[in-house]
């Protein structure tokens, strides 16, 4: 089954609101023409509102980097899913290493964020992927089966079949080190069959994503493995350029 490639950015803490506006002007006339893969930008929570303003009518969608499982009440700091649809939200990123590693995310949480998201139409984009030292101590593929299994536990069928998966192996990410091809390949392979065990058909439909390290002069290779579908990417998404190239990387 042909999967529509999706090229997504994750700017972090990065960008003021005129800088990120700025970005996406420069980027919607790049890539006006692109048709045949999804684009996608999350910026920081305070930049979505203008964003989605400026993505209108273009082929960018803008997403969050997180959610909160609660529709609203006494939870100082956090976002509700409605207040993400609200801002212009179309996608939202989930378990993103950073905060499983700083702000306590665990497998539990992950799950209630995803349901929270797809109880609201978000797409979530959700992220798993092993240490170093995991890799090393090779429980890779039991990390990863885990954080499948109950991240992403107790789906119908129609959400197993729309949510995103993102591979990022926590030593690829910001450190300039990018898996192999085969490697990354490898992994998405595993993942892609451990989420057939848990939904039938919905794995030839999720689209799984590669994230660390992934750059114009790498994600060619990247791409044209069979189980990979796009890419989640951090520093080469924070210029128009390399964005750009990356998005068209079948040109
Ligand atoms: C990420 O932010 O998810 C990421 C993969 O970052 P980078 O592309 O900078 O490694």
């Amino acid at each position: 089954m042909a999967r529509k490639p999706l090229m997504a950015g994750n700017w972090k803490m990065n960008k003021t609101i005129p800088e990120a506006v700025a970005m996406v002007k420069e980027l919607k006339g790049k890539i006006a023409d692109v048709k045949d893969v999804d684009v996608l930008i999350c910026p920081t929570f305070t930049a979505i509102a203008a964003l989605a303003n400026e993505a209108k009518g273009s082929n960018i969608n803008i997403g969050a980097q997180d959610i909160f499982w609660e529709a609203k009440g006494a939870f100082t700091g956090e976002i509700a899913p409605n207040m993400l649809v609200d801002a212009g939200c179309t996608y939202v990123i989930i378990g993103h290493s950073e905060r499983r590693q700083y702000f306590g995310e665990t497998n539990e949480t992950v799950n209630k964020k995803v349901k929270a998201a797809l109880a609201n139409g978000l797409i979530p984009v959700v992220c798993v992927g092993e240490t170093l030292k995991e890799r090393e101590d090779d429980v890779t593929f039991k990390v990863i089966e885990s954080q499948i299994r109950e991240g992403l536990k107790d789906l119908s069928k129609e959400d197993a079949a729309k949510i995103v998966i993102a591979y990022e192996p926590v030593w690829a990410i910001g450190t300039g080190k990018t898996a192999t091809p085969d490697q990354a390949q490898e992994v998405h392979a595993f993942a892609r069959k451990v989420y057939g065990e848990m939904y039938g058909d919905a794995c030839q439909q999720v689209r799984i994503l590669y994230g660390g390290s992934v750059k114009p002069d790498n994600v060619k290779e990247l791409m044209k493995k069979e189980d990979i579908d796009g890419g989640l990417v951090g520093g080469a998404s924070l210029k128009a350029d390399s964005f750009e190239a990356l998005v068209k990387f079948n040109n």
